[in-house]
């Protein structure tokens, strides 16, 4: 084996850290870990990086700081806590980093770590919806690199090896369907968190999990394709697959489809990630087609999943929408697993806070920087909270 790679995961506690420290404890002479960051699981996180011999763990809470320190105590592992210890983190140098932080949260640590030069493994899809031309741009300034994590954007970037982008003519992204996939339309108005947050295929962290009922995480996707690969919107597609076994396809000009196939575990696109260039035996299913049987493909239904719609009008406008985009889609998300809000008015809230804000002026144009993000998510937060206010309604306690 080569000299070992220093390796930082943001998010180490979640599904996606997780599933990415399982690989690295395969391999642990291979790795040299610099940091790990989670929230309030600190003892998931301290046993992690005392295992692994990182440098440094850092919660999100400064509450959990005494905590953490406590669990670290003797481990040689140091301890911190907050958004600028989580900087000065993502400022450390190493060779590659895991983003793994749900939500606009994962933006400016990732960006950190771009600026240092590092490959940046990229599962936050915010930050890609919220601010792609800024990560493209300071990967591009710093001479790092950025590689898709989420299945499907890893599926694309494989299936475009070797491939001349002019030649593509469409990508089509796969969509589960989500939890209330085959429900009838007139129950979703009533659908509880815990009903949403049952995925048929897919094991995540639950935020994700309750937007791929409400195929706000598939829009997200869409923007990401968009941001990504620098793709025109009307380009993008989406199909049904209730499956999970083909995460995307990629159509080039002579009609071709390069389609890419594997189990839904997402140990795939992170190990695909982590061996770049290079592809190493990693441990997920092999799968046997003529078990599987059939690959089913239905239409995407824009009134069943309105989150779609929303997602085609935010490529459009480009800008700032993708942030206000995210914000809103995040607080109304949190809104409904408090039970503020019911399924549907998700949806609701995010086109109500877009009509907003971009009637404000200069919003949609302003050139788009960490603060003018920032700004937009700030303003999108706000405006979002004040619609839910106004909605209010309590569905369960009646
Ligand atoms: P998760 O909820 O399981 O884990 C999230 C991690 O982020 C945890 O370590 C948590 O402590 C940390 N975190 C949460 N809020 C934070 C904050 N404000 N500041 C700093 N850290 C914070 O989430 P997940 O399912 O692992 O998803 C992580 C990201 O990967 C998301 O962007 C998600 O969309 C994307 N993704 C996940 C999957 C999956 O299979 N889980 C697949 C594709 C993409
Ligand atoms: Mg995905």
């Amino acid at each position: 084996m080569s000299a070992t790679r220093r390796v930082s995961i943001f998010g180490a506690t979640g599904s996606i850290g997780q599933n990415t420290i399982d690989l690295i404890r395969r391999d642990p002479h291979a790795y040299e870990v610099v940091a790990l960051t989670g929230g309030r699981n600190v003892g998931r996180l301290a046993a992690d990086a005392a295992e692994l011999g990182a440098e440094i763990a850092v919660t999100c809470h400064d509450e959990e700081l005494p905590a953490l320190r406590a669990a670290l105590a003797g481990s040689g592992v140091e301890a911190a806590s907050g958004d600028a210890a989580m900087i000065e983190a993502a400022s450390r140098p190493a060779d590659w980093v895991m983003s793994a932080i749900v939500g606009a949260a994962g933006l400016a640590p990732g960006l950190k770590a771009l600026e240092t030069g590092a490959t940046l493994a990229l599962a936050n899809k915010e930050s890609m919806v919220c601010a792609g031309p800024l990560m493209l741009a300071a990967a591009k300034r710093h001479g790092g690199t950025i590689l898709p994590v989420d299945s499907e954007h890893s599926a694309v970037f494989q299936a475009l090896l070797g491939e001349d982008i002019s030649a593509v003519e469409r990508v089509i992204i796969t969509a589960s369907g989500g939890a209330f996939r085959d429900w009838p339309l007139e129950k979703l108005a009533t659908a509880t968190p815990e009903e949403a947050a049952t995925h048929p295929n897919w094991d995540m962290g639950q935020r994700i999990t309750i937007d791929s009922a409400s195929m706000f995480n598939k829009a997200l996707e869409l923007i990401e394709t968009k941001e990504f690969f620098r793709i025109a919107p009307d380009r993008i597609e989406t199909v049904v697959h209730p499956e999970s076994l083909i995460h995307a396809l990629v159509g080039f000009t002579d009609g071709a489809l390069m389609a890419h196939v594997g189990p839904p575990d997402m140990r795939h696109a992170i190990g695909f990630a982590l061996h770049h260039p290079h592809r190493k035996p990693l441990p997920v299913q092999r799968l046997d087609l003529a078990a599987i049987g059939q690959l089913t493909f239905r239409p995407a239904d824009e009134t069943r999943w309105p989150a779609l719609r929303l997602a085609r009008e935010v490529m459009v406008a480009g800008g700032l929408s993708g942030a206000i985009f995210n914000a809103a889609k995040e607080r109304a998300l949190d809104a409904f697993i408090a039970r503020r809000i019911g399924f549907l008015q998700m949806t609701d809230v995010v086109a109500e806070t877009l009509d907003r804000l971009s009637a404000e002026v200069g919003l949609n144009d302003a050139v788009i920087d960490l603060d003018t993000v920032m700004q937009a998510d700030h303003l999108a937060r706000k405006a979002a909270d004040e619609i839910i206010g106004h909605q209010g309604a309590d569905l369960w306690t009646s």
